[in-house]
C-alpha cells in the first residue's frame, strides 16, 4: 500500500527541500551579514561609494536602484583583497552588433582581473572572451548565459595573489565564478592581470573592485561584496 500510493513522498520532501533551500539564498544574498551594499536596489546615485578611475563623479546612469554603464568604468573607493561578491546584472539586447561588442561589461576584481560579461547566449562553445571567461585567459566551464535583457547573477570568490618575501608572486590569484546558479569558474588560477588596461599593476596591493563600460549600456544592481579573512584562525 505505502509503496503503491507514497512513491512521490520522497519526490515531495526534495521539492520542498529545494524549495526552501532557494528561498534561504535568496535571502541570504540580499544582505549577508558583514557585506557592504555597493549597488543598493534602493539607492539612485553612486557618489558615495564609487568614482571614474581619474578620481572624478561616475558617470553612470542610475534610476530605481538600477545603474546603467555610460562614459568610463567605475571604480570602488574602498579597496579590497580576498572577498566573496554578489552582482546582478543584465546585457541590453544589441542584434546588430557582434563578437566584442555584443554587451560588453566586465566584474574586475582588484582592478585588474575581469570576469567578463557579454551577450554569449547561446552560443554552444563559449571561449575565454565570452561571458563567464576570465577575460582573455580561462573559457567557462559551460554557457550560463541568459538572453538579452534578462537579469543574471555572478556569485564570485576571490582569493587574491600571495606574495613571497622576494615580493614577488608565490601563488597567483583564484577565482569561483558561479553564474545563474551554475559553475563557470572552478577555483581557477588566474595567470596575471587580464586585458591590456588593468587599472594599476601593483599585484601586492588590495584594488579596487571595477565594474566596466565597454560601449554597452549594461545594467547592474544589488551588488554586495563581503571582505574575508586572508586565512583562518590557527587555534584548534
Ligand atoms: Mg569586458
Amino acid at each position: 500500500m505505502f509503496r503503491r500510493n507514497c512513491w512521490f513522498l520522497p519526490l515531495v520532501a526534495v521539492t520542498f527541500s529545494f524549495s526552501s533551500m532557494k528561498t534561504c539564498l535568496a535571502d541570504k544574498a540580499d544582505s549577508p551579514k558583514g557585506s557592504v551594499a555597493l549597488l543598493d536596489r534602493s539607492a539612485s546615485h553612486l557618489a558615495p561609494l564609487w568614482t571614474s578611475k581619474d578620481g572624478s563623479a561616475p558617470k553612470w546612469k542610475s534610476k530605481n536602484g538600477i545603474f546603467t554603464a555610460s562614459g568610463d568604468d567605475i571604480i570602488t573607493k574602498e579597496r579590497y583583497t580576498d572577498c566573496q561578491l554578489h552582482v546582478e546584472f543584465k546585457v541590453p539586447y544589441l542584434p546588430n552588433r557582434k563578437g566584442q561588442a555584443r554587451g560588453n561589461s566586465g566584474v574586475k576584481l582588484q582592478g585588474r582581473y575581469e570576469v567578463q560579461i557579454l551577450d554569449c547566449f547561446g552560443k554552444e562553445t563559449p571561449d575565454k572572451g565570452d561571458c563567464g571567461g576570465i577575460y582573455d585567459q580561462v573559457p567557462p566551464l559551460v554557457n550560463a548565459c541568459k538572453a538579452p535583457n534578462e537579469w543574471q547573477t555572478y556569485e564570485i570568490t576571490f582569493r587574491a595573489p600571495r606574495m613571497g618575501p622576494d615580493g614577488k608572486v608565490k601563488e597567483n590569484a583564484r577565482i569561483t565564478v558561479i553564474q545563474n546558479g551554475l559553475v563557470v569558474q572552478n577555483n581557477t588560477e588566474i595567470a596575471g592581470v587580464t586585458g591590456d588596461h588593468p587599472y594599476d599593476r601593483e599585484i601586492d596591493k588590495p584594488g579596487p573592485l571595477l565594474l566596466q563600460y565597454h560601449g554597452s549600456a549594461v545594467q547592474f544592481r544589488n551588488v554586495w561584496i563581503l571582505p574575508l579573512p586572508l586565512e583562518g584562525a590557527k587555534h584548534y
